[in-house]
């Protein structure tokens, strides 16, 4: 049997989403941009999902523009904002544990000529309001802070940031890919004017996301082309996938509290579990200001990437803070912003529960961790320091 506890990687698409999808797929195959039947019905299908996004998140429909996903909708709001409001300024702030979607995009701008802020955070992984305050210049033009972090789950004091960011009239854009369909997420409550957000990790599918777009908010295309998205993302609408959206956002939001309340129950018997049984554990992020289904902790003396591998092969699926990419292995941003070391950043574990995870699947993973965790201390060059 295969326990899967990385549902912020992605998460298997409802079945109530396939079906809504399937006949887009094959007989309701129109462009939304036709004028035939098959066509309009295309439209009429795009309009409806667009109807549920907005009403998942408080917006109106004309406000919700759809991409290709929260990477496409990150890009598009940071740089979008820069280059419209160039004239105005060129200063960006934003926290030091975005999503790299967001940091790849505000370096990127650096080459450019823009200039930005990458805020610190606490211990926990929380971004100050008093810090994003002081960092506001009279050229700052956009401010970018997460709504919730991917990896500690941190929830970011987004109403706050918002209402000083609006007080000095600089935009606020935040990514709220992780935090849309797990815990109650209102663009007017967070006063936020942009908000980007992800079918994957809702149950719905890949490569469909949305961008919020508060109403007068000015921003220059990403893609150019068609007059699709009301002239503002060119390209043929994804039809299957936004209809998926659509339908996995509303299955989503719709009894956000009682799946938050259930996960957040099998997220602290996680933690507490792993805690008092695996010795040398520390808890990654804030212990109550967190995502419900997010567990990130530190294992000292291991390799991520070794717990991960003998974790797959006990049947577990879980994710870790580093990354090997092309023979490199990279902290995660997010673990080192926190003041972990590199060593303990490359020993955690990050194990994400969604809506199919049971109190069996978590009891049967603090049963196997522990062995686990001990055989391979026992193999590492540090095993003498595990007392
Ligand atoms: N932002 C956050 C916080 C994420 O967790 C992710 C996905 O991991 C993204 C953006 C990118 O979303 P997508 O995979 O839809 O491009």
């Amino acid at each position: 049997m295969r326990i899967y506890f990385d549902n912020a990687g992605t998460t298997a698409a409802k079945p109530e989403v396939v079906q809504a999808v399937l006949p887009y797929l094959a007989e309701r195959y129109g462009n939304a941009s036709s004028i035939h039947a098959v066509g309009r019905d295309a439209r009429k299908a795009v309009e409806k999902a667009r109807a549920q996004v907005a009403a998942a998140i408080g917006a109106r429909p004309e406000e919700v523009y759809f991409t290709a996903g929260g990477t496409e909708s990150d890009n598009w709001a940071v740089k979008g904002a820069a280059f419209a409001l160039s004239s105005k300024g060129r200063h960006i702030i934003t926290s030091a544990i975005e999503h790299h979607a967001v940091l790849h995009s505000c370096q990127w701008l650096q080459k450019q000529g823009f200039d930005v802020t990458y805020l610190p955070v606490d211990a926990d992984g929380l971004v100050s309001p008093a810090g994003v305050e002081a960092a506001i210049r009279p050229d700052t033009i956009l401010i970018s802070v997460m709504t919730a972090n991917n990896e500690i789950g941190v929830i970011e004091p987004i109403a706050e940031i918002g209402a000083l960011a609006r007080a000095r009239k600089v935009l606020l854009h935040t990514d709220a890919v992780q935090a849309v369909g797990a815990v109650p997420v209102d663009v007017n409550a967070l006063n936020v004017d942009m908000l980007s957000l992800s079918g994957h990790k809702i149950y719905g599918v890949m490569g469909v996301g949305a961008l919020y777009i508060r109403q007068g908010v000015r921003i220059d295309s990403l893609l150019h082309g068609g007059a699709q998205e009301r002239g503002r993302r060119a390209g043929t609408e994804n039809l299957p996938a936004i209809v998926g959206l659509g339908a996995a956002i509303e299955l989503a939001t719709q009894h956000v509290e009682e799946h938050a309340a259930r996960l957040t129950k099998l997220r602290d018997r996680l933690i507490g579990g792993i805690l008092a049984t695996v010795p040398h554990t520390r808890l990654n992020g804030h212990p109550t200001r967190r995502l419900p289904g997010n567990v990130n902790v530190s294992v000292d003396y291991i390799e991520g990437e070794a717990l991960l591998l003998r974790l797959d092969l006990a049947g577990f699926e879980a994710s870790s803070g580093s990354a090997c990419t092309s023979g490199s292995l990279d902290p995660s941003h997010v673990l080192l912003a926190i003041g972990l070391s590199h060593e303990a950043a490359h020993g955690s574990l990050r194990l994400t529960l969604g809506d199919y995870n049971t109190e069996q699947d978590v009891d049967a993973l603090l049963a196997a961790l522990p062995g686990i965790v001990q055989s391979l201390r026992e193999m590492s060059p540090l095993s003498h320091l595990n007392s």
